[in-house]
């Protein structure tokens, strides 16, 4: 089912993420989110931080020939992602 944005009238995209069907605007980003939802993504919410912690990788031993670390890019919130591209 195609949704049109309330805020835009751009078309919203469907996207899953987990098991949580949402639409997003790609005119503005809104996101459109049903009630019974968001109960799954707080579930997926949850799942995406222990997955996270769970696969920290061990610290590299530091010596003066590495090069400087970059910038991490890394998600603060699995929901996050419903906002990016
Ligand atoms: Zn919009």
């Amino acid at each position: 089912m195609e949704l049109t944005c309330p805020q835009c009238q751009g078309v919203m995209a469907e996207r899953t993420l987990g098991h949580v069907t949402t639409h997003r605007c790609d005119g503005c980003g809104g996101v459109f989110l049903a009630r019974a939802d968001l109960g799954g993504l707080v579930e997926a919410e949850n799942d995406w931080h222990a997955h996270q912690s769970a696969n920290t990788a061990a610290l590299p031993r530091i010596s003066s020939s590495m090069p400087p670390p970059g910038p991490v890019e890394r998600s603060r919130a699995y929901v996050e992602t419903l906002f990016k591209g």
